[in-house]
């Protein structure tokens, strides 16, 4: 008999677990189990629709999902479906791969009207989330408050900003490509609470932004005295200081130079929202539509022997996909240790296989030949029934 193990999570976090245990045990029998009948995480429902290359990682994922010894049980959420006591009873070793999706608050007036929107509920509509479906109406929206000054609040821009040319090799879902296509958009302000040389946005993206066909970026004057922090790491100083390069670049363009102005402005604390605006610490500004980009909480799952969190889940909401890769490989020798104290456990196996890898695989697929045929990369199934639908070969 060997030991099982349940991986709760089926985005990076938890392949890159599930990699490391095969490496230092090739015999383990892990499951990986998620909430939705499909797996990848924010790889498939976070990362933006546009950038098809960072999603290419999920190559790796799939060549995991052939392992013999590896399940993969879609569409089963843990804490609703079945209980994390029943998992934790049942398994040798569970590991909680859950991320971290739900929208931290700016805590100020005017939060919960109809126009603000977090930025997880936004990318995961137009992500295609099948919980998430109907964004906001974007028909008589001209501007747009972006409320953070990381990457996600680029991508929140930047998708807005786009031309459905810029969008055409995409697999952004038609519904939000259409709604973002017919917007009377104008202008897009990108407002961070402190200076240029805080901002945590990685050079690459920000520079996309200069990039753009119909959009044009503009920074605040603050952006012209700003400096990388002296005291900071060679690599964030770096990193700092080629933004605020980019960032004066975009100082020097004036607004209105193309149809859509995204203007960067820093030194902005917002204090209240209201109806078609957004009070900032040195006056209002329009904004049909508020996006916060501030970060996010979690589920709460239990702490308990035997159980161990990676990615997200353990570290909070930063990092990107491959930071998860040397984190989850370092818990997995963790579990592997325990193990070894541990004797495998008898019992049933627990385990509803409603959505397998090859049910994944079947919507893989279905997706796949539905966007080929429209020059895209995949056409995202989003509901969830027509998923279940395609996984179990109706
Ligand atoms: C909007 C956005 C854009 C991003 N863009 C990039 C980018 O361009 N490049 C980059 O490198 N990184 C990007 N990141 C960061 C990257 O997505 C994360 O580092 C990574 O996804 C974290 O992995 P994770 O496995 O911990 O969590 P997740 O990817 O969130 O995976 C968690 C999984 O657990 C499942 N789950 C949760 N609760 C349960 C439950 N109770 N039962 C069953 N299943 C459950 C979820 O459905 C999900 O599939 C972005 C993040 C966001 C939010």
């Amino acid at each position: 008999m060997t030991h099982r193990v349940a991986i709760v999570g089926a985005g990076p976090s938890g392949f890159y677990a599930a990699d490391g245990l095969l490496r230092g045990r090739p015999d383990l029998r892990i499951d990986i189990i998620d909430r939705l009948p499909t797996p990848y995480g924010l790889v498939r429902a976070g990362v933006a629709p546009d950038h098809q290359g960072t999603k290419a990682v999920v190559r790796q994922f799939d060549k995991l999902l052939d392992q013999p010894d590896l399940r993969f049980a879609g569409n089963l959420d843990i804490g609703g479906d079945l209980s994390w006591e029943e998992l934790v009873a049942a398994y040798d070793a569970v590991i909680v791969a859950t991320g971290m999706v739900i929208d931290r608050k700016l805590g100020i007036p005017g939060e919960d009207l109809p126009h603000v929107w977090g930025s997880w509920r936004f990318v995961a509509w137009l992500n295609g989330h099948p919980d998430f479906r109907g964004g906001p109406d974007l028909s008589a929206v001209k501007s747009v408050a972006v409320i953070g000054n990381g990457n996600v609040a680029l991508d929140v821009a930047r998708l807005l900003a786009k031309t459905p040319d810029e969008m055409a090799k995409s697999d952004i879902v038609p519904e939000a490509a259409a709604a973002i296509a017919a917007a009377p958009l104008t202008d897009i302000q990108v407002i961070g609470r402190r200076g240029a040389e805080h901002a945590s946005f990685t050079n690459n993206e920000l520079a996309e932004m200069g990039r753009l066909a119909r959009a044009i970026s503009v920074a605040d004057a603050s952006v012209l005295d700003a400096v990388a922090p002296a005291a900071d790491p060679t690599p964030e100083k770096l990193r700092k200081a080629k933004n605020i390069e980019t960032l004066k670049g975009f100082a020097a363009h004036r607004p209105g130079e193309k149809p859509v102005t995204v203007h960067f402005r820093f030194h902005e604390t917002p204090k209240a929202i209201r109806a078609g605006e957004v009070d900032l610490s040195t006056g209002p500004i329009a904004a049909d539509l508020v996006v916060t980009c501030i970060g996010y909480t979690g589920e709460a799952f239990p702490k308990a022997d035997g159980v161990f969190a990676v990615g997200w889940a353990r570290r909070g909401p930063s990092g990107t996909i491959p930071t998860n890769r040397a984190d989850s490989h370092a818990v997995a020798k963790d579990v592997i240790a325990w193990l070894e104290d541990h004797d495998p456990k008898s019992g049933p196996d627990i385990l509803p296989l409603a959505v397998d890898a090859e049910g994944w695989r079947r919507i893989d697929k279905a997706e796949v030949a539905a966007g080929t045929a429209q020059g895209r990369p995949r056409l995202k199934l989003v509901d969830r029934q027509a998923l279940l639908d395609i996984a179990q070969g109706d």
